[in-house]
C-alpha cells in the first residue's frame, strides 16, 4: 500500500484553446494550477512528474491585474521538505509525458531513475517534429540532462510497465503520443495520476475533449478507459483537487 501526496507548485492560467477543444468556444484564459505528486511506501519515494519552479517569475503586471488567484509559487524541493523528504531522497521519477511543466525540474533529482514512454521520447527528440515541439515550449536543458548526465538512469518503456508491485504505468496517448498514467494501490482504493489525459474533471465527466492534443480519438478513448477503472483520478491542473482531497494525501 502506498500514500500519494499532492504537491502544489503554483497558481497558473492557460489559453482557453489549450484547455478546451475549439468547438467548445472557450478562448479566454482559464485559471488552472500546477501540481506534481509524491508516492511513498514499501521503502520507495517516487515522484510523478517534476513540477516546475519559479512560475511566479513568469507573471507579468498585466497578468496580476487580469487574474486574482495568483499567489507566490513554491519550488518542488520546498514542497517535498514540507512533507518530510527532498529531491535528493527520490529514487524514481515517473514522467507522464514530456511537456515542460511536467519535466522542467529533472536536474534536481540527482539519484533518481527516470521513466519515460519510448514513443514520447522519440517524438520530442525527432528533429522532424521541431515545428510542433519548438524549443521555446520544449526546453532542451532538462532533455539534455536526461540524454547526458542522467542517461544511465533513464529507462524508456512501452505501453504497460510495472514500476514495482502496486505501482504501474499505462499508455493513453491523446494529449501527446506517449502520454502515460500512473496507477497506485492505496488503502483508499486505486488511484490514477492522469498526467494531462484530461485537465479538468468536467472534461472526463462530460466527455469534453481537451484542446491541446495530438490525437483526439485517443483522448476520448483514454477518458473511457479511465472511467472504467473505478479509481480516484488525479489530474495536474484542476483546483477541484483541493476540494476533493483537502488533506492533500490519499492512502
Ligand atoms: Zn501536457
Amino acid at each position: 500500500m502506498y500514500k500519494v501526496s499532492i504537491l502544489k507548485n503554483a497558481d497558473w492560467f492557460a489559453p482557453g484553446t489549450v484547455i478546451y477543444d475549439h468547438a467548445y468556444g472557450v478562448h479566454e484564459p482559464v485559471k488552472i494550477c500546477l501540481v506534481c505528486f509524491l508516492i511513498e511506501g514499501q521503502g520507495r519515494k517516487i515522484m510523478v512528474d517534476t513540477g516546475m519552479d519559479g512560475i511566479d517569475q513568469t507573471y507579468t503586471e498585466e497578468h496580476k491585474d487580469q487574474f486574482d488567484h495568483l499567489s507566490p509559487s513554491k519550488d518542488t524541493n520546498a514542497l517535498l521538505k514540507e512533507v518530510g523528504t527532498s529531491c535528493e531522497e527520490i529514487d524514481t521519477v515517473l514522467l507522464t509525458h514530456l511537456h515542460f511543466d511536467h519535466y522542467w525540474n529533472v536536474e534536481q533529482f540527482p539519484h533518481a531513475n527516470f521513466i519515460v514512454n519510448r514513443k514520447e521520447w522519440f517524438h520530442v527528440l525527432d528533429p522532424q517534429n521541431l515545428p510542433i515541439n519548438p524549443v521555446k515550449a520544449f526546453p532542451r536543458e532538462p532533455l539534455a540532462y536526461l540524454a547526458g548526465e542522467a542517461f544511465g538512469r533513464l529507462t524508456l518503456i512501452d505501453d504497460e510497465y510495472e514500476v514495482c508491485p502496486g505501482i504501474s504505468m499505462h499508455w493513453v496517448g491523446g494529449h501527446s503520443p506517449g502520454g502515460m498514467v500512473v496507477k497506485v494501490v492505496t488503502n483508499e482504493g486505486p488511484v490514477i495520476i492522469v498526467g494531462d489525459a484530461f485537465y479538468l474533471y468536467e472534461q472526463i465527466e462530460n466527455n469534453i475533449p481537451i484542446g491541446y492534443c495530438t490525437d483526439y480519438r485517443e483522448v476520448l478513448a483514454g477518458y473511457e478507459w479511465l472511467r472504467k477503472q473505478n479509481a480516484t483520478l488525479l489530474p495536474a491542473h484542476d483546483y477541484s483537487l483541493f476540494q476533493k482531497h483537502p488533506s492533500l494525501t490519499i492512502g
